[in-house]
């Protein structure tokens, strides 16, 4: 057998070498949920696979991990997050199993608004903590993205935020105020003007999910008080509570929003963008109905 000439043996080693430089992901790039895989899905790129903890329409914070979902996460090369406040189960995994160094927390100044770490609301919060992905993984793994697609995906956030912004632009003062279900809204409403005057759950995990009747009354006296017309829950959640309070209170019923999560892919809201704008335009419509 020839022996190889130095010539091909040195652009073999070099083709090894681009290869191990180049770092690409043995395993997935893997996310908190839909809309934290959209958003790592836009900065990092195509080529990579790419995979989310909690399903579609399951409830993010008090999420419990599956044997599954632990071999998902032992599997992957970055685990990429919102917060330990959002996601304390992925905090609680990455300290057990020492993994610490492969979680990104997008909220990388651990603020929360209050107690709401659902920063995602405020595409200000969006683009800063795309900015912040960025940054965390320039090298590690490589940014596939070309500069174009990452710009454009900044243009695309300041796009939905501008059209947000003319959309609440036209709510008079005294059609700005709703109650949601839990507080997840107070980063959409500090950017567009907007005031949750108070929210049903105290939280986001089941454990609060079942308000008392001291609260139920609570609610009520402050409906008719600060004269609210809107009360928002969270759809795939039970809305039980808001019905009645709807009723009791005389409004219309409870406007159904998906914050939390987005659509199936091929319906509207399948990505951060769409699901604000289509999130947007249904609370502005309740607040503005007759
Ligand atoms: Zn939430």
């Amino acid at each position: 057998m020839a022996r190889p000439s130095l010539i091909i043996l040195i652009s073999l080693l070099g083709g090894a070498f681009r290869l191990s430089a180049q770092n690409l992901p043995k395993g997935e790039i893997v996310a908190t949920f839909s809309i934290t895989e959209d958003i790592t899905q836009h900065v990092i790129g195509q080529g990579f696979k790419y995979k989310s903890i909690v399903p579609p329409g399951s409830e993010i914070h008090g999420f419990q991990l599956s044997p599954a979902d632990v071999k998902d996460l032992n599997r992957a090369e970055i685990v990429v997050g919102i917060s330990p406040l959002l996601e304390p189960w992925l905090q609680a995994w990455a300290a057990a199993n020492h993994q610490e160094a492969k979680v990104v927390w997008l909220d990388a100044a651990g603020q929360t608004n209050g107690t709401d770490p659902h920063l995602w609301t405020d595409p200000r919060e969006v683009r800063q903590m795309s900015e912040t992905l960025h940054k965390k993984v320039t090298g590690f793994p490589p940014v596939n993205n070309s500069k174009e697609s990452y710009e454009s995906w900044l243009g695309e956030i300041d796009q939905v935020d501008a059209k947000l912004a003319k959309l609440f632009a036209d709510l008079p003062a005294d059609r700005r105020a709703f109650i949601s279900q839990h507080p997840n809204l107070g980063w959409l409403a500090r950017r567009y003007g907007l005031r949750v005057a108070g929210t049903i759950l105290s939280s986001g995990t089941a454990e609060a999910a079942d308000p008392s009747a001291f609260h139920f009354s609570e609610i009520l006296k402050l409906i008719r008080r600060e004269k609210i017309r809107v009360i928002v829950t969270d759809e795939g959640q039970p809305g039980g509570f808001a019905e009645r309070l709807a009723q009791d209170a005389g409004l219309a019923a409870p406007v159904s929003l998906t914050f939390e999560t987005l659509q199936p892919k091929g319906r509207e809201g399948d990505t951060w963008a769409t699901m604000m704008l289509r999130n947007g335009r249904r609370l502005h419509d309740a607040l503005l109905a007759p």
